[in-house]
């Protein structure tokens, strides 16, 4: 039986990135009503980036990757209730139920509740030293185990996968990683940047295989001691990491009624189809003015960031516009990655800068516009590009394929 209700003004779902910076943005704002984050792990909020990059190699601990002192919630007056996964949300009374039975209501809800990890699927898959990436204690598990592994296989070729087998490799593990896909970053950016990590893992001694599906895994006493390829190849291993995608963390919501899609469907101010109910961050999918207005899921600290001040400004009634140009970053090795704009329907792309020296950039070009840059070791061109992105400047392309010419001074003259 639900215990007594709790009434708080804002109830955030979620204490990710998203929600731990609305708590954030609207205490700044001056927000006087009650603030509660229900969260489901038992950790005050931490960046998540870092689990697959520094605190997986040991050279961050727990306390540098808090988004904020664990004293600052309390200091904030922002109630923390961890350890409590939020079940079912009845918008009509305005109120949540938790798994251990609580029930809080709300003036607003918030959902904030990120994604869970896409598992994978075929046999063997239940396997004890199988991993994922997403939160602290899986990250705490590899490490744990790490000590007794000699060979990792990793699934999937995006960001996450290609961080954990750069930390794997710098810790002197064997390394295969798998990708179903022709390349690697598929997902999210051009051949020419694919092309370039492919080599520079390959470079670092990771096997990778693209175009190489999973067909099973080999297990004794419940642990995996071999992949199985869809070529019929096997990798003896001892321990796998599926960095494989993530889903939505939106069933009480759509339990309730909202409108899902791949996410959480939200308008341009993150409201959901369900009264006072928005979302934010990764499970919502909202319209996205880089994309065409396209309703699209974007994963990245950015992104949940902006959302959550978008939702401040709405519930403080502020009138500001929030500039929520995509940006994203991921470091490999000694590689620096940093990205702005959507590349999505690009028409051309120029590299400016020399790939054998890892020092280069990608420019994504439509109908002559600039829409998006990928930059590797190149930050200077990273922050003009950004202000270039934001005005869709016209490049000379002849000049701006000479990395000796600053960026910013290569836009085309008004025809
Ligand atoms: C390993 C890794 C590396 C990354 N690297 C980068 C990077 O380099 N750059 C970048 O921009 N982005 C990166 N990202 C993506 C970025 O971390 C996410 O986009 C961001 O965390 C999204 O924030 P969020 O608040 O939407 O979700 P999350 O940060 O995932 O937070 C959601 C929270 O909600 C909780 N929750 C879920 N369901 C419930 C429920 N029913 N009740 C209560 N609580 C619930 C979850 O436990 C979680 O704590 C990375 C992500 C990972 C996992």
């Amino acid at each position: 039986m639900a215990q007594e209700d709790i009434f708080y003004d804002v109830l955030i779902v979620g204490g990710g990135h998203a929600g731990a910076q609305l708590a954030i943005t609207l205490r700044q704002m001056g927000f006087a009503g009650s603030v509660a984050i229900v969260g489901a792990e038992h950790v005050p909020p931490y960046e998540r980036p870092p689990l697959s990059k520094e605190y997986l190699s040991g050279a961050k601990s727990f306390e540098r990757i808090l988004i904020r002192p664990e004293s600052f919630w309390g200091e904030r007056n922002v109630a923390m209730i961890l350890g409590e996964r939020v079940m079912s949300v009845d918008p009509g009374k305005k109120r949540i139920v938790t798994a251990s039975g609580r029930s809080m209501g709300y003036g607003s809800l918030v959902w904030a509740a990120g994604g869970s990890p896409r598992r994978l699927a075929c046999a063997g898959s239940d396997a004890s030293n199988i991993h994922v990436v997403r939160n602290l204690a899986d990250v705490d598990a590899i490490a744990a185990a790490l000590p007794q592994v000699t060979h990792v296989t990793i699934v999937g070729g995006g960001y996450i996968g290609l961080e954990a087998a750069a930390v794997m490799r710098k810790m002197d593990k064997a390394v295969t990683l798998l990708e179903v896909g022709p390349r690697l970053l598929g997902r999210v950016t051009g051949e020419a940047l694919s092309a370039f990590v492919d080599e520079f893992h390959r470079a670092k001694g990771v096997d990778v295989r693209t175009a190489t599906g999973l067909a099973s895994f080999e297990t004794q006493d419940g642990r995996v001691v071999a992949a199985v390829l869809d070529n019929g190849q096997r990798i003896a291993t001892d321990m796998v990491i599926a960095g494989i995608g993530i889903v939505p963390e939106v069933g009480a919501l759509q339990d309730a009624g909202a409108s899902v899609a791949n996410g959480v469907m939200v308008d341009a101010c993150c409201r959901t189809s369900l009264p006072d109910i928005f979302a934010i961050g990764d499970c919502a999918a909202s319209p996205n003015p880089w994309a065409d207005g396209a309703h699209i899921r974007v994963e990245s600290v950015q992104n949940a960031n902006d959302q959550a001040k978008i939702v401040a400004n709405l519930l403080m009634d502020v009138d500001k516009p929030v500039d929520a140009m995509p940006w994203f970053w991921s470091n490999q090795y000694d590689l620096k990655l940093q990205s702005v704009g959507l590349s999505m329907g690009h028409d051309l792309q120029l590299v400016r800068g020399d790939r054998a020296t890892a020092s280069f950039s990608i420019l994504y070009l439509r109908e002559g516009r600039l829409i998006a840059v990928d930059t590797v070791n190149r930050v200077k061109d990273y922050v003009q590009a950004r202000a270039l992105v934001a005005a869709g400047a016209r490049l000379d392309a002849s000049l701006a394929v000479d990395p000796d010419i600053a960026l910013k001074d290569v836009v085309a003259a008004a025809a």
